[in-house]
């Protein structure tokens, strides 16, 4: 059995974070990822970033991932374990993972957990038909592989993500036929979606796919209007082109390893379904196992990279060490994310956290 002071379980930007802020504090940090190289979401975002400044906003994630994966490269303490499937944690936080196609145990005094999160799927008629991706498979195809997905794409879902993909679409020289969103209003930035409409995109609220229309692989779909109950209304279907249509319909947290811990966990829509409860320093109620990033709440990346760092200094600070300024850093840290949850972009997570 191996032992670590503090294992992190997921290397994009939360997991990336919390590795350095409890390195920083001088102690030892095996930081492990399923993929073959550390960045998580951030390796496919090419635009530049929202967000807070302080936390690298108007970079492009790319350019993110590899500030933080040289700045992990560089320090000692961290043991980065690549291509490894952490599959359960069991008693006495004992984590059993897959590394060159075996199983192993390592222990550990503290436990971060940031897996991050699954793209949702959508119920439609023919919704396994080849060419019906998820949003973020279309970015990980384009901007990872230099493959397009497909010549005329259908989006559905007017989101952040679902602008940006589209504009990221439009950029590799595909026609997006239109942008489809079944609540009243365009849920992204306003700056996004002026952007693609300015594209001659069409955005239609209050509809959505019913079918997706072929036999072998999408040739179209069928849209309608759907009521103030998400309910398609009878009669308003129609039919629209596209050879790939893409769900951008939102997020839910990857938190099955967090169950394993025994925490307890809550169903809060606002921050994307079932969610550890936590303390502000993301300590979940299972005595030394901590979340950070999307896995704890779906915001966006400069949210997990404060969230990885309060994470990683706490859990630095449980384990003994001798942590002199650590608290006032980690004050720091969640005095920012107040900062960024303030206003009217950050009320719905707000509202999440106080429920929970
Ligand atoms: C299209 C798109 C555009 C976005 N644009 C922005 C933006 O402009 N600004 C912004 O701030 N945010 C943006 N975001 C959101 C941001 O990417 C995410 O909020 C952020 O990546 C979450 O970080 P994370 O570390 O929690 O999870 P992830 O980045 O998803 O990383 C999770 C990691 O955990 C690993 N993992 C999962 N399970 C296991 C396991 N069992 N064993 C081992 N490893 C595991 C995965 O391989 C992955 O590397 C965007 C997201 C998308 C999809």
């Amino acid at each position: 059995m191996k032992f670590s002071d503090i294992v992190v379980i997921g290397g994009g930007p939360a997991g990336m974070s919390a590795a350095l802020a409890a390195a920083s504090e001088g102690v030892r940090v095996t930081l492990m990822d399923r993929s073959d190289e550390l960045g998580g979401q951030l390796i496919k975002q090419t635009h530049r970033f929202f967000g807070s400044e302080r936390e690298r906003a108007g970079s492009r994630g790319i350019e993110i991932v590899n500030i933080l994966r040289d700045e992990i490269a560089k320090n000692p303490l961290i043991e980065v374990k690549r291509n490894t499937d952490v599959l359960g944690i069991y008693s006495d936080r004992v984590i059993a993972y897959e590394e060159d196609k075996l199983y192993r145990r390592m222990t550990a005094d503290k436990i971060i957990i940031c897996t991050g999160a699954a793209e949702k799927m959508l119920q439609f008629e023919n919704n396994d038909l080849p060419g019906v991706y998820g949003a973020g498979a279309v970015q990980t195809l384009m901007n990872v592989y230099g493959i397009k997905p497909g010549r005329e794409v259908l989006m559905v879902g007017a989101g952040n993500i679902g602008l940006i993909v589209t504009y990221q679409l439009l950029q590799a020289g595909v026609k997006v036929v239109a942008i489809v969103e079944a609540a009243p209003v365009i849920g992204g930035y306003k700056v996004h979606a002026s952007k693609v409409r300015r594209f001659g995109v069409p955005i239609y609220t209050k509809t959505t796919v019913k079918t997706a229309l072929g036999d072998r692989y999408v040739t179209g779909a069928v849209l309608a209007d759907v009521d103030d109950k998400f309910q398609i209304i009878p009669g308003t279907e129609r039919e629209i082109a596209a050879d790939t249509i893409c769900l951008s319909v939102g997020l839910a947290p990857l938190s099955e390893l967090i169950m394993h811990t025994g925490a307890e966990i809550r169903y809060i829509p606002q921050l994307g379904g079932f969610v550890p409860k936590r303390d502000e320093n993301m300590e979940t109620t299972a005595p030394g196992v901590y979340v950070a990033g999307d896995v704890s709440c779906i915001e966006e990346a400069t949210a997990a990279m404060i969230e990885g760092s309060i994470a990683g200094i706490s859990a630095a600070i449980a384990t003994g060490m001798n942590c002199s300024k650590a608290v006032a850093k980690r004050e720091e840290y969640i005095d920012n994310l107040c900062e960024l949850r303030a206003g009217d972009t950050g009320k719905k997570i707000r509202d999440g956290l106080a429920m929970l």
